[in-house]
């Protein structure tokens, strides 16, 4: 059994059986690690298995990682890299230089910061917009005739909700890419491609993955024969930004329960927003599963399954609140990253002090514990 030819099973059964990945040589039901870089060719000089010829083109392990996060985004085909910010890199690297780029303002800043530097080097114009603003999007779109539009949803840290198929619509009218970056929301809570986006893109490293023990990204194309992805796949493979087989089996194994996972993370997380909510210390919430989001109604329609992990808040008495709050935790480990089994808080303005992220906003991603042991966590720390 493999996906592609089983369209009807369920994200719980493809992720869980690894899209059918077994390993056919010991009958074992789980896949072996190929730690091969180079494959044998035979006494006429024609290789062993035509799939494996140098373990930089690709591997066996990559493969099977990759069909799984197919199977579960509804692409046509997904190429994995050694990061996720490798895989954001190779999607930029697509754009002519001279043209134009829009991107969606205030998403995670390590994405900016890198897009910034590349589009100067490059002559590219850069775009930043509030891409949760439709109107704001499309005016732009108008006026600047991007080859690629990048918009995250949920964003991280604000947890923004931009409209997938909204944003699609604008993009394709000026003849752009759409590309999304869904890491905040796994392909368990949404499916960007089915909205009409055109390359959905994901930190694995995140919940994806889970363990917080692989560092990985992904591409993931509606239209495997789209000119962008032909360039992305020759480029993966010539230039040698390709998942190595140890961590493509450790990301095969952390995705067999992600549905699970996601799931848990979402309820701990409307837990704690909606305890948050209530709290004297806390100034806001910001989270899509609660009814007062700006983005609530949006994500209810576009995600399914929860709302996701990761949630901030801003404590009242700004930077030095924050971070008594933060040095007090005892569960929350003080780091950053997201989408791990265990919880991790985040004072932002301490990273990236020049965006505008509020001094008092904690970033927590919250993980699979228990709710009243986070809850309670919390309350010691904001002490109450
Ligand atoms: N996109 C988002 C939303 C992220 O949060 C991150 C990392 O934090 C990245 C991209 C970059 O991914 P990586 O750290 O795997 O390179």
């Amino acid at each position: 059994m493999t996906t592609p030819d089983r369209p009807d099973l369920s994200p719980a059964t493809i992720a869980a059986q690894a899209a059918g990945a077994t390993d056919a040589d010991t009958g074992g039901v789980v896949p072996a690690v190929h730690m091969a870089t180079t494959f044998a060719r035979d006494a006429d000089y024609a290789p062993l298995n035509a799939d494996n010829v140098y373990l930089r083109s690709h591997n066996e392990n990559t493969r099977v990682a990759e069909r799984v996060l197919t199977a579960l985004e509804g692409a046509a085909e997904t190429l994995l890299f050694p990061s996720g910010m490798a895989a954001v890199a190779a999607l930029f690297r697509t754009v002519p230089d001279g043209a134009s780029v829009v991107v969606q303002r205030q998403i995670y800043w390590g994405t900016t910061a890198w897009i910034r530097a590349f589009c100067t080097r490059r002559g590219i114009a850069l775009h930043e917009v509030e891409a949760s603003d439709l109107d704001a999007l499309s005016t732009v779109c108008a006026a600047e005739n991007p080859a690629l539009v990048w918009i995250e949803t949920p964003s991280n840290p604000w947890l923004r909700i931009t409209d997938v198929a909204g944003a699609a619509d604008i993009a394709h009218r000026v003849g752009a890419v759409l590309a999304v970056d869904s890491t905040a929301a796994s392909p368990v809570l949404s499916q960007p491609l089915g909205l009409g986006a055109d390359i959905v893109m994901h930190s694995a490293t995140k919940g994806i993955n889970g363990h917080s023990d692989v560092l990985a990204g992904s591409l993931s194309v509606r239209d495997a024969d789209h000119e962008i992805w032909q360039m992305i796949r020759t480029d993966r493979d010539t230039a040698g930004a390709v998942l190595g087989p140890m961590e493509a089996w450790l990301l095969t194994r952390g995705m067999r329960t992600l549905p699970l996972r996601m799931r848990e993370m979402s309820r701990n997380a409307l837990a704690l927003a909606e305890y948050l909510a209530d709290h004297p210390q806390v100034e806001t919430v910001l989270y899509p599963g609660l009814p007062d989001h700006p983005g609530h109604a949006l994500a209810q329609a576009q995600m399914t399954g929860g709302f996701g992990g990761l949630l901030s808040f801003v404590v009242k008495g700004e930077a030095p609140a924050a971070l008594r709050a933060v040095g007090r935790m005892q569960l929350f480990h003080r780091a950053t990253s997201l989408g791990g089994v265990e919880s991790l808080v985040e004072h932002r303005h301490t990273i990236e002090p020049h965006t505008g992220i509020p001094e008092g906003l904690l970033r927590l991603s919250v993980g699979i514990e228990d709710i009243e042991d986070l809850k309670a966590d919390l309350a010691q720390a904001l002490g109450q």
